[in-house]
Formats: structure tokens, C-alpha cells, sequence
């Protein structure tokens, strides 16, 4: 395709010549960066291939599955394939597991006792899990089972306070709770080897302590995922990046076999544990999903750099900024006012191939203190890997925005958001001149 027939389609669908002129010469720059990623995908690619081979992964794997699920040998394999990929010894991959959260809550869950403390070496956990540890009352949370809860805030720079952490360990500690990705906080979002670091630090001095890391938005945005530095039990989403965007539903617990048999036992039922839970034929979309991930986290990434490219040089915050490592899919960019994350959202959701008519306002979701924009048009509900955005109508009026199932729908996205906060009034068009 020549620049013309491309740059023409762009026009069809909204770009005007200088938002698609400033896309191009933004993304020009960014070769190197783009190289660097598809070697990542490449390397991760190889790594899931090689773990299906030596599971034996075969057609009959993506059988339809129903009652108990005796023998469902698409799941066993799937989660053999999902425990060779993250070198651990067992895995839990189901769609009975609804979602990052309750990965999370199950693997919490099922190996704290009354009695024991959780501590959150690396500050506060993600929202969601405020409620499952019971920092904000809730029914069923850890607190009512009687397990304490200890925090160690981080440092100003975002790292962690050894010290601090050193001392909060005690006899009573049995899991440590460690986020990769910064979630909404502002804090940097951790590579796996700093990951490494932290768990090495506290295991020297209690070595029985079970590390957990909410491993959410990060698989495959490096070569190594926490299982490969210490950590004993890996969580995530997969409607985020391991379900490669095609997974309807689930969510994994990789790690050491005593702990995922807890966690089995607590998501079945003691004495059942991994032997019932039919996979209701949605092995194929695991499978593939998987198969595909590396290829669109890689798309995400380069979506994300390049948005953040793009709006740094028109003056905007952006973290991390254009030029920083990535340790997971998230980018946020300052607006500074509600009109900028509005219209930012509108251009995303204008962008989408599903309800890319509808117009996002802000309402007022549960579990938010302010209104909050999103903007989603994707094929599963709710899936981050897709592109999409989101903000919390407040100061400092920043957006939050990730996926892209490929690369070129990413750029588009972004690309319609810039024109977006031009139609609107929030970005002058004399801004774009001489970038
Ligand atoms: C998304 C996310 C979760 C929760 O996952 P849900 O699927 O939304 O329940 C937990 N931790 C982090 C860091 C996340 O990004």
C-alpha cells in the first residue's frame, strides 16, 4: 500500500492530514523501540510453542467438556502447558476462575490460615483487593477469617524500604503479596528482576514465607516472568494479556504444587481440588489465546509507547514516559482537565470495531470515589488487552489506557483520540506544527 491509499483510509475513518502527518513521523522515530519488542515476542513466542510440544498439546485437547469434568484432559494439558511456560511445578488455568481478582482472592485465600498475617511489602495492593484482604470491610474478606494484614508503604522514589520490610516480617507472616504493575497508583511499575530482588531480600530472612505476585498486565512484556525469580505462586487475568484476547473468561495461578492444590481444593472443594471443573469448550480460546499472546502484548506495547511519544511532545505527563523500559501494558497521560479525558475517551471508543457509535459519559461505577470515563468497544466484555481506556473524572485528570489486539488498531485508536481532543477544542490544532 502506498502513502496515499493508506493515508486515505485513515481520512475515511476520521484522521485529519496533520494528526496523520505527526503519526508518522512519531512512529518513524520509534524504530528501535518497536525492533526491541518484536525480539521480546519472538523469544516468548518460541517459549509457548516449546511448552505446547512438550506437553503434547493435540486436537483432541479442544474437546467440549460437560458435568463433572472427570479426565478433561484439554484443561490438564493447558495447565501442564501454562506450568512448563512459567518453569513452575503446577498450575491452576480455568474459566471458573471469573477474573483477575478472584485469581487473586483464591490464591490468597487457600493458603492463609486464621492466625496468619499477609504482608504487602510494596504498598498498597490494587483496589479490588482492599476488599478481599479487608483493609475496607467487606463480607467474606480475609479479616473476618481472622487473618492480619501488614502493609510497608513504599519509598519515595517508588522502590521498596528494606528496612522497613525487615522489620514487619514476623513469626506470623506466611504470605507476601507483590504487585508488577502499578495499577492506578503512580508509583513505577516493577521489572521482574527488582521483583527478584525483593523476594530474595525477604526469603534470606524467613525462608518458609509464600511469595505471591499479581503478575496482571505483565506476562510477556519481558523474556522472564516472576516465577523464574522466586516467586511461589504467579496470578493473573485472561482476559488480560495471556488470553491473547481471544479467552471469553479466566483467570491462572502458576506455581509450586502444594500451593496450587490448596488453591485447587479452595476453588473445587476439599477433596475434589483440580479432578472436577468441566472446561464448557472454551479449551481452543485458552489454547490459541495463549498461543497468540506474545504477539499482542508486543502490539500493546508498541501502542502504548507510541501514545506516549505522542502526547509527551504536545506537553502532556505521560508515565512512564516515551523513552522508559516497560514492565507492563499501562499508559497514563495527563490532561488536566475533564473535557481532555473525556474527549480522549470518545476518540478511543470512536476507534473501536464494536460500539464504535456509542458515546462514553461518566457515571458513577461502585467502588469508585469519583466518576469514571471508559471507553470499550470489545469483543469480550470488559477485556483490557482489547484497547481501551478509562478515567476517573478528578484531579489530576488523567487517563488510563492499554491493549490493542494489533499493533495497527492501536495506532488508529490513538491516532482518533488525538483528533478527538482537536475537534473538541482541548488540543489547537497549531500545537501539531514543527513536531
Ligand atoms: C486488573 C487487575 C487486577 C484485577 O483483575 P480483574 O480481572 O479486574 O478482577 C488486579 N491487579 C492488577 C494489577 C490489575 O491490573
Amino acid at each position: 500500500m502506498n502513502v496515499t491509499e493508506s493515508q486515505y483510509m485513515y481520512q475515511q475513518l476520521g484522521i485529519s492530514e496533520e494528526v496523520w502527518e505527526y503519526g508518522q513521523k512519531t512512529e518513524a522515530r520509534l524504530k528501535e523501540r518497536f525492533r526491541e519488542f518484536d525480539e521480546t515476542a519472538e523469544y516468548n513466542q518460541l517459549k509457548v510453542i516449546r511448552a505446547m510440544q512438550e506437553n503434547r498439546v493435540s486436537e483432541a485437547c479442544f474437546n467440549y467438556v460437560s458435568g463433572y469434568g472427570y479426565n478433561d484432559m484439554g484443561r490438564d494439558t493447558l495447565e501442564a502447558v501454562y506450568a512448563s511456560a512459567f518453569h513452575t511445578e503446577s498450575a491452576l488455568v480455568r474459566p471458573q476462575i471469573t477474573c483477575g481478582t478472584h485469581a487473586l482472592a483464591l490464591a490468597l485465600s487457600a493458603n492463609l490460615r486464621p492466625g496468619d498475617e499477609l504482608l504487602a511489602p510494596a504498598g498498597k495492593p490494587y483496589d479490588t483487593l482492599e476488599e478481599v484482604i479487608g483493609i475496607r470491610p467487606s463480607k467474606g474478606s480475609l479479616a473476618e477469617y481472622g487473618v492480619t494484614y501488614c502493609q510497608v508503604d513504599l519509598l519515595e522514589d517508588g522502590y521498596f524500604d528494606y528496612p522497613a520490610i525487615e522489620k514487619a516480617l514476623n513469626e506470623r507472616t506466611k504470605v507476601v503479596a507483590i504487585q508488577r504493575s502499578k495499577g492506578y497508583q503512580t508509583r513505577p511499575s516493577y521489572s521482574v528482576e527488582k521483583i527478584g530482588e525483593l523476594i530474595a531480600f525477604i526469603k534470606e530472612r524467613k525462608p518458609d514465607v509464600i511469595c505471591m505476585v499479581d503478575n496482571c498486565y505483565g506476562e510477556f512484556v519481558e523474556r522472564i516472568e516472576p516465577s523464574d525469580v522466586g516467586a511461589d505462586m504467579t496470578v493473573g487475568s485472561l482476559i488480560k494479556n495471556p488470553g491473547g484476547g481471544l479467552a471469553p473468561i479466566g483467570g491462572y495461578i502458576a506455581g509450586r504444587e502444594d500451593l496450587i492444590e490448596n488453591c485447587a481444593f479452595r476453588l473445587t472443594s476439599p477433596g475434589l481440588g483440580k479432578e472436577v471443573g468441566a472446561s464448557l469448550g472454551v479449551m481452543q480460546s485458552f489454547y490459541q489465546g495463549f498461543f497468540l499472546a506474545p504477539t499482542v502484548v508486543c502490539g500493546a506495547l508498541k501502542g502504548a509507547v507510541f501514545a506516549a511519544n505522542i502526547y509527551e511532545k504536545l506537553g502532556f505527563p505521560v508515565v512512564p514516559d516515551g523513552s522508559e523500559s516497560r514492565h507492563d501494558i499501562i499508559q497514563a497521560v495527563t490532561f488536566g482537565t475533564p473535557e481532555g479525558v473525556t474527549s480522549f475517551c470518545r476518540g478511543i471508543q470512536a476507534a473501536a470495531p464494536v460500539d464504535s457509535y456509542v458515546t462514553p459519559e461518566p457515571w458513577a461505577m461502585p467502588g469508585y470515589d469519583s466518576d469514571v470515563i471508559m471507553a470499550a468497544g470489545a469483543f469480550v466484555q470488559g477485556s483490557s488487552i482489547e484497547l481501551s481506556a478509562d478515567g476517573p473524572i478528578k484531579s489530576p485528570y488523567a487517563v488510563y489506557f492499554q491493549g490493542g489486539l494489533t499493533w495497527n488498531h492501536a495506532k488508529y485508536g490513538i491516532l482518533r483520540s488525538l483528533q478527538s481532543l482537536i475537534d473538541d477544542g482541548v488540543i489547537p490544532i497549531e500545537k501539531l506544527r514543527g513536531l
